[in-house]
């Protein structure tokens, strides 16, 4: 008799954590998809998966190595684009689902690309700058056989920002023997990079946070506000809901948790983590000091803004907010989703909330193609007219169907990715 060994494909041995929630979520989509639910499969596997060592000589000669990715989930609507990420905590298993997540982000919006999405598992924080540049330069020597302003575009994500896209630009351009300004968005404004691209995640959740708030007859003006994570999104989404009246309550970082009943000064607030680095000892509200806290507080719109599976079974059922934001991706699990869902609490999903960035990486790559530069009235212009149209269209989906706006944005996504892949054919 032989013994069969079920050896675990990597599809299903990351079942668990992000991609296991992103499986989920095509789970529940696919009753809605008719007769292109023939193709969901497609959703389910990426189309191409990188892992590659990336060694560097460290300050005191040491030679250390760290473990790099890039996944394209799907290129069937252009080519690949999502940000890349360094963090300590980054596995395949995120990077797989990071990447899904952009191909329905890309699609929910209706900008020409497919979903990717990259990463590195440090702490940038452990290195020097030198060091910092010598591994970015590295991995973009490594993914270069995949990239290309027509292949697969890289852009920030968490922990990486202008100048390390301007690394990466310049690695690939001396790997090509020619600038390639296109291979990359996020860049600094010298280099090809957008007005308003810095700020463009944070403003569109905040633009979508104003037509999910008018759709529940809430005033943004003196509506309380909190907010996990003070980086490029939570920070730029705090202070433009403040600016327009709002009182930002609380304010949680990877460090600790400073709350105001009646309004943090969100600017000061800034000035403080601009000078330390987190909000821990801002002397302008309360800090506590049991993080489960956060979800507790008494507000009205939640706007998570840092890592995902943050919404749990565990807090779920004590969010008092009545709308939740999502500017990370994957902040709330599947379980999580419906306890929400019971409780009549409007989730405005990651894939629409926080689109405006990859919204103005579109921008960016179009004016880089073109090199004609728009000026920042037409780039906020244009990307509040697209975050408008992609909620509305949600919105009206998701009254016609009777589901979650987080199941309207995946049919209307998942449908544009799969009519594409239906209409190429399989080849050969
Ligand atoms: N990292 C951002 C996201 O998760 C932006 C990606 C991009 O601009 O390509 O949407």
């Amino acid at each position: 008799m032989t013994i069969k060994h079920e050896v675990p494909s990597y599809l299903t041995q990351h079942g668990i954590g992000p991609w296991g929630d992103y499986l989920e979520q095509i789970d529940r989509v696919t009753p809605y998809l008719g007769n292109l639910a023939r193709w969901v499969e497609t959703m389910k596997r990426p189309k191409r998966i990188l892992v590659v060592d990336v060694p560097i000589e460290r300050d005191d000669g040491t030679i250390a190595h760290f473990e790099g990715y890039r996944v394209q989930h799907n290129t069937s609507r252009g080519p690949g684009k999502g940000g890349v990420r360094f963090h300590q905590d980054v596995t395949l298993s995120e990077v797989m689902a990071l990447s899904a997540w952009m191909t329905v982000k890309n699609a929910a919006v209706n900008v020409p690309y497919g979903g990717a999405k990259g990463g590195i598992r440090v702490d940038p924080k452990t290195l020097s700058q030198g060091e910092l540049q010598r591994m970015t330069r590295r991995y973009t020597s490594e993914i270069n056989i995949i990239i290309g302003p027509n292949k697969d575009i890289p852009a920030p994500d968490v922990n990486t920002n202008e100048q390390i896209m301007a690394w990466m630009m310049d690695t690939y351009s001396m790997n090509q023997g020619s600038t390639a300004s296109g291979v990359v968005t996020g860049k600094p404004i010298s280099l090809g990079g957008s007005l308003g691209r810095r700020e463009a995640t944070g403003r569109g959740v905040f633009v979508v946070g104003c037509e999910a708030a008018a759709k529940r007859g809430l005033n943004i003006h003196g509506a309380k506000v909190a907010v996990q994570g003070f980086g490029n999104v939570g920070g730029i989404a705090a202070r433009l809901f403040s600016e327009a009246g709002a009182k930002v309550v609380a304010v949680q970082d990877h460090i600790s948790t400073v709350v105001r009943s009646s309004g943090l000064d969100v600017a000061a607030l800034q000035a403080h983590v601009n000078e330390t680095g987190s909000v821990a000892g801002f002397k302008g509200g309360e800090e506590i000091s049991d993080r489960a806290q956060f979800w507790a507080v008494d507000c009205d719109i939640l706007v998570p803004a840092a890592l995902e599976q943050q919404i749990t079974v565990e807090n779920a059922s004590s969010i008092r907010a009545k709308i939740i934001l999502e500017g990370a991706n994957g902040p709330t699990s599947p379980a999580a989703d419906d306890i929400l869902h019971e409780k009549g609490v409007l989730v405005v999903p990651d894939v629409i909330a926080n689109a405006g960035g990859v919204t103005v990486s579109y921008f960016e790559w179009v004016q880089d193609f073109s090199s004609f530069f728009w000026t920042e009235d037409e780039i906020n212009l244009r990307l509040t007219r697209i975050m408008r149209e992609a909620f509305t269209a949600v919105w009206q989906l998701a009254e016609e169907k009777k589901v979650s706006l987080r199941t309207a944005a995946f049919i209307v996504a998942c449908t544009r990715v799969l009519q594409a892949r239906e209409m190429r054919g399989l080849y050969p």
